[in-house]
């Protein structure tokens, strides 16, 4: 293996620049040939390609978002959008690629790796949404951005004696709703792997009132329903000053915490290593407490598990 490649993919996520850092330094340091492609899979059928040096990525490693930009590309779900991919990286003589993104851009590295191009991919979403790895890069910074907001927050709750119903991002997930309102100290923690129950919000925030307590938190994913009708409904029910706060796209912004730019740093150069040793098809993945690699199949047929000891105890911890 002489030149490889990589690009990142679907959302950004804080602690990719972290992760195409480790794929450039590390292939440079294996005496690869190493190349960025601009906006993921669509650069690829835009011949959007980059050779990359060691300086290509210095001054990178605490940026937020992506130096080599993403995109979704409709195109690329089409078999000419593929063969146009394909045939780019074959006419440049890429032996292997480093995918960096979340589920679905597993989904085209492996319609890579199944055109012969050995493939792998690194975990980075804030949802953290993927099987077989116990972080995905960006999520660590997502929960604490999210927390930083809940306690600013919280000092106005406090202060006017309101509720505040936040929206945080998790279309089909509510890990980062979990963790940072257990971080946050949320009052209510609203998912959608757990049914929603308008009624069981509203008693404790009666019993939060019957113990002279105005203020408290509700946190709500984004795919567990609108923060705007839940606030509606609490109003109409309990008569109390509400306020919802939507964060939206702050979420995926700024610069990726020390965990998620070490986790970056040791799932990308696994990745190289595992171009290296032949594996292909595979993502690296931090699981059980290991870089390990696994099978986009196996990935595909398993979902993220939902911790469900975390989601019983922030509700105790709430009380
Ligand atoms: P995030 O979790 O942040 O949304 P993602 O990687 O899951 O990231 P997607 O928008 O789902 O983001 O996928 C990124 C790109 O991967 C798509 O725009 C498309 O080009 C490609 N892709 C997604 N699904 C498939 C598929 N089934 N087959 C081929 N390519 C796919």
């Amino acid at each position: 293996m002489k030149n490889i490649a990589v690009f990142t993919s679907g959302g950004d996520a804080p602690g990719m620049n972290a992760a195409v850092r480790a794929v450039v330094r590390k292939s440079i340091f294996h005496g690869l040939n190493i190349y960025g492609i601009k906006r993921g899979f669509q650069g690829l059928i835009n011949h959007e390609i980059v050779p990359m040096e060691l300086g290509s990525v210095a001054d990178t490693i605490h940026r937020g978002g992506t130096i080599l930009l993403t995109a979704r590309s409709p195109e690329f779900l089409t078999a000419e959008g593929q063969a146009k991919a394909i045939a780019f990286l074959q006419d440049q003589q890429i032996e292997g690629l480093v995918v960096i993104g979340g589920d679905g851009s597993f989904r085209g590295a492996r319609v890579l790796h199944d055109a012969g191009i050995m493939t792998v991919g690194v975990p980075a979403t804030i949802d953290n949404d993927i099987a077989f790895t116990d972080h995905c890069i960006g999520f660590d910074t997502a929960v604490n951005t999210v927390t930083d907001a809940i306690n600013k927050l919280r000092d106005t709750a406090t202060s006017h004696e309101r509720i505040y119903v936040i929206e945080v991002m998790g279309r089909d997930s509510g890990h980062i709703a979990l963790q940072a309102g257990l971080a946050g100290g949320a009052e209510s923690i609203i998912v959608p792997e757990a049914p929603f129950d308008l009624t069981e919000v509203c008693n404790r925030l009666q019993h939060g009132v019957e113990r002279g307590k105005l203020h408290s938190v509700i946190l709500v994913a984004e795919g567990a329903g609108s923060a705007i009708h839940i606030g509606d409904e609490i109003k109409r029910i309990m008569q109390l000053d509400i306020r919802v706060t939507i964060l939206g796209h702050l979420q995926r912004g700024g610069t990726p915490t020390a965990f998620d730019r070490i986790l970056a740093s040791r799932l990308a150069a696994k990745g190289v290593d595992m171009l290296i040793e032949g594996k292909s098809g595979m993502m690296a993945g931090y699981y059980k407490g290991e870089i390990k690699a696994t099978s986009f199949e196996d990935i595909f047929n398993n979902n993220q598990e939902f911790n469900w000891e975390d989601y019983k105890l922030a509700s105790i911890l709430a009380i």
